[in-house]
């Protein structure tokens, strides 16, 4: 199944301590919202059966754990899935680890829940993920507004990039009360220093892309 990627060494004779050096996926939480007690956990997991190497995150989304051996693999697989109640992530020709931008959780520009679409869509798939059924690899990745911050483009095979149905909303009375100094500029971040007036046109309308 996926999530182990096997690394032998060549010459176990004459490097006995990395005979075996696996690199083990786990699908990492949505968003990547961490407990100190899963952290914990897990570090504990991976001192105890791993090197205690840890790479938060690969360019998969996963984390990753560097390093173990054979005889450890279910041990550690049954204490994931069993324990910390978390997956291994994908990898070889299957379902790769689904990964999403933390979107409406905490984003003001999310346009749609990437993290109901990652979790419903990683439920769906998950069993390709550990009987790999594809003949490749095959990525989701979801972006909840044009800005990508999972880069989904670039990551994925399908990605999903939020953006606004219908026409853009605008309140007009907002924007005047910007123009007229009544709100203050970007929530009042600038108000340490004098920027002057606010100016639509050297702000908003000289800064579209579309121009
Ligand atoms: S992709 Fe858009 S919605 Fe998601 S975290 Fe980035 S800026 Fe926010």
């Amino acid at each position: 199944g996926g999530g182990v990627i096997g690394r032998y060494c060549d010459h176990p004779e004459r490097f006995p301590g990395v005979e075996h050096f696996h690199t083990m996926r786990v699908a990492q939480p949505n968003g990547k919202f961490y407990s100190t007690d899963f952290l914990r956990q897990l570090c504990d997991l991976w001192d105890f059966r791993g090197s205690g190497l840890t790479n938060m995150h690969g360019s998969t989304g996963d984390i990753v754990l560097l390093g173990t051996t054979t005889p450890q693999l279910e041990e550690i697989f049954f204490e994931l899935t069993h324990k910390l109640d978390v997956d291994l992530g994908g990898s070889g020709s299957n379902l790769r680890t689904p990964a999403a931008c933390l979107g409406e959780s905490r984003c003001e520009y999310a346009c749609y829940n990437t993290q109901e679409a990652c979790y419903n869509l990683t439920m769906e798939y998950q069993d390709e993920l550990h009987r790999p059924a594809f003949p490749y690899k095959f990525k989701f990745k979801f972006d909840a507004c044009p800005n990508g911050c999972v880069a989904s483009i670039a990551r994925s095979d399908m990605s999903f990039i939020g953006t606004w149905k219908d026409d853009i909303k605008i309140d007009q009375e907002a924007v005047k009360a910007y123009v007229g100094g009544e709100i203050a500029p970007n929530a009042g971040a600038h108000s340490g220093r004098d920027w002057g007036a606010f100016d639509i046109q050297k702000e908003v309308v000289g800064l579209c892309p579309s121009k």
